[in-house]
């Protein structure tokens, strides 16, 4: 028996899933795209067999070495923000447990991801191939770096709170395209989005949010 089980997606976790969709639309979440994505990848196999139960709560879970599997909504919010780009070329810091990676996967063509723990990419990898994702490439190293060989970028999402933008990010940034990074200390974070249009910067604050914290180097 492999450590993850496709078998158990069944009438329950279909239903419940529905439901977290619901939740997200009363939330505000409005991209049909994101919404049915959201319902089509089975969470409970991202987190371990004890907590799959809880896999469809709109809630974070500790996913081992310390990290969590960000909430439902967040991962909603922030896809929905790099949708209106409608990017090709994604990337990812914090891989984790390859929830958030596999929801990239399911909507844009290249997908990116960096994490600084190879344990848990090793098992992210296992878990999103199981799903069939095939178009995603992985990195372990350190994420404030980013990743200059597949740079430029349309689209570039942190999943761990940075105390500030990180500088290499917004150089993988492509023309047009959009990073969202949480910034602020480690307690509370505020969504940052940046876009480069014409050459310049916009920077704007979209919402307070809670992530663990990108920390320097490997691990
Ligand atoms: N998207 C993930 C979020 C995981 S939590 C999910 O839903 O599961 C954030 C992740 O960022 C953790 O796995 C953590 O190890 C990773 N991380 C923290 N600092 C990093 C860095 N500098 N580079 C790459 N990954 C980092």
């Amino acid at each position: 028996m492999s450590d993850f089980d496709l078998t158990g997606i069944g009438m329950t976790s279909q239903r419940t899933r529905d439901r977290l969709v619901d939740r997200l639309r009363e939330q505000g979440i409005a991209c049909e795209d994101v919404l049915q994505t959201v319902r089509s990848i089975p969470r409970h196999i991202f987190v371990d067999e004890a907590l799959a139960h809880r896999a469809y709560e709109d809630t974070s879970l500790p996913i081992g070495s310390g990290q969590t599997i960000s909430q439902p909504y967040v991962v909603a919010l922030m896809t929905e923000s790099i949708h209106e780009k409608h990017p090709e070329k994604v990337l990812e810091i914090g891989t984790g447990c390859g929830y958030q990676t596999a929801v990239l996967a399911h909507m844009y063509p290249q997908v990116f991801s960096v994490e600084r723990i190879e344990a848990l990419q090793t098992r992210a990898r296992k878990r999103l191939a199981a799903l069939g994702c095939s178009n995603i490439r992985y990195r372990i190293g350190d994420g404030y770096a980013g990743w200059e060989s597949y740079a430029p970028y349309d689209a570039i999402i942190v999943t761990a709170g940075a105390a500030s933008i990180p500088h290499a990010l917004v150089s993988q940034l492509a023309e047009g395209g959009r990073l969202i990074v949480p910034v602020g200390d480690s307690d509370t974070q505020t969504l940052q989005v940046v876009d480069r249009q014409n050459g310049e910067l916009v920077v704007n604050n979209q919402a307070d949010v809670r992530f663990v914290p990108l920390l320097k180097g490997t691990a």
